[in-house]
């Protein structure tokens, strides 16, 4: 789950993180109070989890009020598209914080190594644009040191990674300990990312987090209820967002022919399926085990709340669940709502000839006994 970032700032800076002042409001003449209290000089930045934010508008430098209150206005409500969010985002709050004055942009981040199974930190001296830009043009300017779950990182080692990034010397001492100090936060905030960029130096040598990104593991939310109220309104997605309140694994796809299943390694076949006939996956849904009617329900409620959906291709394959069983949950289901798609559903697995003989009696559902097939019918009569 991606925090905002002044959350994530007031994430870090309670473990000592050096991070500029500010304040978040969704009010311009809050915004004018908040820059008038920091001496005028501000940044306003638009609240929005996405990338290129900068670029594309929602980042802007004051040295009065009353400019940074009258941009705040133009900024709340207003939609901001960048190259890595093309559909854009609203912003709905902004932060005012104080104007750093930026020597050099640096770039830092904790994250977890999958290869190895380690904590890692990226340090480049090339902060400021984004790191994939960075890895494509200059891969030599990242240096990458992976953390040892035992040990913890040395000072030596810090120091050393530092220097192979080619840091400043007034910069390297400061970035050490803020290094160790992210890698603390990134572990007991049970953070899977922590991305700085840029971590700035000032002309007076003072390194600080100009920007912040905090993700938090979703699995380990009920550790951290403090981040958990927040969940809701940092989903990128308000489907999603729903999607994580009925406790339903959902993510949005973009296309148009809904899909459920039950697994995840099911659903992700599914969507390769309906690729391959042709159609373009809307979400992606696993029901979890069992199939009863009113988890099918809130399920297929959930993908139909996004607007694009033509059909609906459901895939289960029976284990305990029976597939007479399911069937009769999706009966169930569909018999209360009141669908104007096609819906296809693929029953197999345990008394999967059981199930499907069920739903040859519906109108509101065609069986069918492979992914293939299913996933053929969906897409012909939703692009019908
Ligand atoms: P992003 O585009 O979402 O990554 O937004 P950032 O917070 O990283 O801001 C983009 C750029 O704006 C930074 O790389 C800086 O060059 C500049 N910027 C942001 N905050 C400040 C600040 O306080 N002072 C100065 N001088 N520049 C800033
Ligand atoms: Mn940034």
């Amino acid at each position: 789950m991606k925090l905002h970032e002044y959350q994530s700032k007031d994430l870090l800076s309670k473990f000592g993180v050096k991070v500029p002042k500010g304040d978040v409001t969704t009010d311009p003449e809050q915004a004018r109070q908040i820059a008038e209290s920091l001496g005028g000089k501000v940044v306003v930045k638009a609240q929005v989890l996405m990338g290129g934010r900068g670029k594309a508008g929602g980042v802007k430098l004051f040295d009065n009020a009353n400019d940074a209150a009258a941009f705040t206005k133009e900024l709340i409500g207003k939609k901001l598209v960048s190259i890595q969010n093309p559909a854009g985002m609203i912003v709905e709050k902004v932060l005012v914080g104080e104007l750093i004055d930026i020597a050099e942009e640096y770039y830092l981040s904790v994250l977890t190594d999958r290869a190895t199974a380690r904590v890692v930190v990226m340090i480049s001296k090339e902060g400021g644009m984004e790191i994939e830009e960075v890895a494509d043009k200059n891969p030599d300017a990242i240096v990458r040191l992976h953390v040892d779950p035992a040990w913890g990182l040395s000072d030596y080692e810090l120091r050393e990674a530092v220097q192979k990034a080619r840091i400043p010397k007034p910069a390297q001492s400061q970035m050490v300990q803020m290094i160790k100090k992210l890698v603390k936060a990134y572990v007991e905030a049970d953070a899977d990312l922590i991305e700085i960029n840029p971590c700035a130096l000032t002309p007076d040598n003072v390194l600080i987090a100009a920007d912040a990104k905090v993700s938090i593991d979703e699995n380990a939310l009920y550790r951290h209820k403090e981040y958990g109220e927040t969940a809701e309104d940092s989903a990128e997605d308000p489907i999603e967002a729903e999607a994580a309140r009925r406790g339903i694994a959902y993510v949005r796809l973009g296309g148009d022919i809904g899909i459920m299943g039950n697994g995840a390694g099911l659903v992700m076949c599914s969507l390769d399926e309906v690729n391959a006939a042709g159609g373009k996956p809307a979400d992606f849904l696993d029901v979890g085990g069992g199939a009863s009617a009113d988890r099918v329900k809130s399920c297929v409620e959930l993908v139909l709340m996004d607007p694009n959906v033509k059909g609906l291709l459901i895939n289960i394959f029976g284990g305990i669940t029976r597939g007479d069983e399911v069937a009769k949950g999706l009966l169930a289901a569909f018999d209360e709502l009141n669908l104007t798609i096609p819906v296809v559903a693929r029953i197999d697995g345990t008394a999967a000839e059981e199930g499907l003989a069920i739903l040859k009696g519906s109108d509101k559902l065609v069986g069918a006994s492979t992914m293939q097939e299913a996933a053929k019918k969906i897409v012909e009569l939703a692009y019908a």
